[in-house]
């Protein structure tokens, strides 16, 4: 089989007193690149934004998907098509009654439409316009609040919504992020998942030296999901 499982590492967490070295390694080596764009309101915590983007995209190659933690999407849509982003997210909850308009904006300003769902939010609430999508990122936990455990019901949801893209002849892609680490590969692979999000524990805590962190990364995803027939 050779679906593998691709990795989208939260450019956030690179050193940032070593950061363009970091992100040219990434980018040689990465599916995607994450921004976790955090509002201190949405979720508590605060993030990168779209000026961290604008500063890195001359050197950026792969994808930059703007993850949107933020109260007031829209605010965000302009500047993070400017700052380059190929793939734009919001959260579902704070677009409801502007779903189909915002993704349609998103698409004119010539990026792909992502939505995030947080554990509490119902695979259902975007049944309806899920031929509209390009990706649908499953949170496995309750967005921007670091060290829970993840929530053994959303492998359920990403089955479900792997069953439903094969149903419905779709192709959008099926992300999983937060609280990621070795022990959740193979579970989200074998449930379909096609991209996983890596923070601190997944890689950058594995060795202080980033290349050593990425092999260390790249052999537990190949372990975990070596023996899984999708
Ligand atoms: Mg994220």
């Amino acid at each position: 089989m050779d679906r593998k499982l691709k990795v989208a590492p939260s450019m956030g967490c690179c050193d940032l007193l070593n950061l363009k070295k970091q992100v040219e390694f990434i980018d040689q080596r990465a599916d995607y690149l994450h921004m976790d764009i955090k509002d201190g309101y949405y979720v508590r915590t605060f993030g990168i934004g779209p000026d961290f983007m604008n500063a890195i995209k001359e050197i950026v190659n792969k994808p930059m998907d703007a993850h949107l933690m933020v109260q007031r999407p829209w605010d965000y849509l302009e500047p993070c098509a400017a700052a380059g982003a190929t793939y734009i997210t919001p959260h579902t909850d704070v677009i409801e009654n502007v779903a189909l308009v915002t993704i349609n904006r998103i698409k004119e300003l010539g990026c792909k439409a992502g939505v995030a769902l947080n554990p509490a939010t119902p695979l259902e609430s975007i049944r309806y316009y899920l031929p509209y999508l390009d990706k649908v990122t499953i949170m496995l936990v309750d967005a921007g609040i670091a060290g829970q455990a993840v929530i053994p019901e959303m492998y359920e949801k990403i089955r479900t919504l792997a069953k439903w893209r094969a149903e419905l002849d779709l192709d959008f892609l099926i992300e999983a992020d937060e609280s990621m680490n070795k022990d959740l590969y193979g579970e989200l692979y074998q449930a379909g998942a096609d991209i996983v999000v890596l923070g601190p524990p997944a890689l950058w805590n594995k060795h202080e030296n980033l290349e050593q962190a990425w092999e260390t990364m790249e052999n537990e995803l190949k372990n975990e999901t070596k023996n899984i027939t999708v």
